[in-house]
């Protein structure tokens, strides 16, 4: 397994202590990984630094290329990358292998081809005996932080749309899950240029703040917890750098009198509990019109109940552990003081399970818009069910949240489910689906959810800045 850090053009070892890279579904040490130390940072920065004078000059044409080659790679080693996310974050194989490999490829080949065809104003004589015209330009040194729940993924939406627009990366996954990206490192060292691309391994505390608050960096893009942003904007604001805060989620799902539950049921099951709910858009808050409240807990707790887990088996299962012991009892707790909520009945699951950091896909019913467990991200396989007479009453609940990255509306007229839909302060919101992304539309939130668009146009936009020249004529 790799364990090196890129800097520059050289895979080396983290030269400070670092952590144990655990197996969620054993709890066993798969690797330690020594992380970066201090002057290692520094070397990354510095590399990033000056390969900035040389990336930033490349036209989209040759960047293209580059984000061609490394679609290519990952999709020719997409069989080791799915067995790593597998092994690091306990995935099931046939979800790392046959949702996310592709997905990940196509963010690289994406950005490889929207950079080619930026669109902007239109160079003019807007003050008379002058030409205006619009550049759009990198922002400099990018610092990203990454999360643990789509390591690869999160990479690639932070690496692709960065490199499109000529920007340098010193690139931190999370200490967690480490693997994908240690392996991404020999890939990025063979495909591009000394120092566009470093890779640092090691925690939030020390790696992490070290980067961020260096002085030779211009941005800071996370994926991460509210708690990391604030730190993030705190680091940024010393020095007024750029930020790219993508963070959680507590997505509300509509379901009115007319859907169709069948469809809800299936939808649920799936898109609340897929990365076993470790997703900022998992479909995690249901609000269910009075008339369809009983058949759909009913239906939903038996679809819970049939997902498959633990099997031994690996391409049979439908859902994993959670990531950490840690994470376990995070989820275990806000199930348990649910529990003791007096009116919440926990319909399905409510108990970890086995060995490892398992827990059981769970349905909390008769939920009431004040309680914790409606009101705060979980994280984990645990979804909400809360009874509506109101629509209006509805609409407000769903808004009543500091979160606003993801929603949905379950209804068969369309009419209604779009009328919602423009009520809905949230970054995305579904109407007779949830979950379901694609590198053409724009990912990202609003309130506490973060600021910063992930996929589409509007990364590159992120990632770029804009800048107007003016000749005299
Ligand atoms: P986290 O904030 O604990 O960690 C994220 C990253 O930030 C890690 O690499 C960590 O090492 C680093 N970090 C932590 N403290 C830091 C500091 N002081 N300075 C610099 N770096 C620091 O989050 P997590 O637990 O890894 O991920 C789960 C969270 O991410 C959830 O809240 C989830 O909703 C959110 N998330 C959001 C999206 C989105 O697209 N909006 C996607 C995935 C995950």
């Amino acid at each position: 397994m790799d364990t090196h850090l890129l800097i520059g053009d050289r895979l080396e070892s983290g030269a400070a202590p670092g952590d144990t890279v655990l197996n969620p579904r054993t709890g066993l040490v798969i690797q330690d990984q020594p992380e970066a130390s201090p002057q290692q940072v520094d070397a990354a920065v510095a590399a990033a630094q000056a390969a900035f004078a040389t990336w930033s000059r490349t036209t989209p044409a040759q960047r293209s290329g580059y984000l061609l080659r490394i679609a290519d790679r990952i999709e020719a080693e997409a069989e080791d990358f799915a067995k790593l996310e597998a092994l690091n974050c306990g995935k099931p194989i046939n979800c790392a292998l046959n949702d996310e490999m592709p997905a990940i490829v196509d963010t690289y080949r994406f950005f490889a081809g929207a950079v080619r065809t930026m669109t902007g104003m239109l160079a003019g004589e807007y003050l008379e005996g002058y030409t205006s015209m619009v550049r759009r330009d990198p922002v400099g040194v990018v610092a990203s932080i990454a999360p643990w729940n789509y390591p690869l993924m999160m990479m690639a939406w932070k690496l692709a749309p960065a490199l499109a627009g000529g920007n340098t990366i010193v690139f931190k996954p999370s200490e967690m899950t480490p693997l994908s990206a240690l392996k991404m490192a020999k890939i990025l060292a063979d495909v591009l240029p000394s120092g566009v691309v470093n890779i640092v391994t090691g925690r939030g505390q020390t790696v992490g703040s070290h980067l961020v608050n260096h002085a030779g960096i211009d941005m800071i893009s996370l994926t991460g917890d509210i708690g990391t942003g604030s730190k993030m904007i705190q680091a940024a604001a010393s020095s007024i750098k750029r930020t790219h805060l993508e963070l959680g989620g507590k997505a509300p799902v509509i379901v009115l009198d007319d859907a169709d539950i069948a469809e809800v049921v299936e939808g649920l099951a799936a898109f609340g509990f897929y990365n076993s709910g470790q997703d900022c858009t998992a479909a995690c808050r249901v609000y269910a019109s009075d008339s369809v409240y009983e058949n759909l807990v009913a239906d939903l707790s038996g679809a819970v109940d049939a997902i498959k887990y633990d099997l031994a088996d690996d391409t049979e299962n439908e859902m994993g552990p959670l990531i950490s012991g840690r994470q376990l009892d995070r989820v275990s707790g806000f199930v348990e003081r649910a529990r003791e909520c007096g009116h919440i009945e926990i319909a399905t699951g409510g108990a970890v399970h086995g060995t490892g950091f398992y827990y059981k896909p769970t349905v909390v019913a008769n939920a009431e818009q004040s309680d914790e467990i409606v009101q705060r991200e979980v994280f984990g396989p645990v979804v909400s069910v809360t009874r509506f007479n109101d629509l209006e009453q509805a609409v407000g609940w769903a808004n009543d949240s500091g979160y606003g990255l993801a929603s949905s509306v379950w209804t068969k007229d369309i009419g209604r489910g779009m009328q919602i839909a423009s009520r809905l302060r949230y970054g995305c919101t579904w109407v007779n689906t949830h979950f379901m992304l694609t590198n053409e539309m724009p990912h990202g939130g609003l309130k506490r959810s973060g600021y910063g668009k992930d996929m589409s146009i509007y990364s590159l936009e992120d990632y770029t800045t804009v800048r107007h020249v003016m000749v005299k004529n």
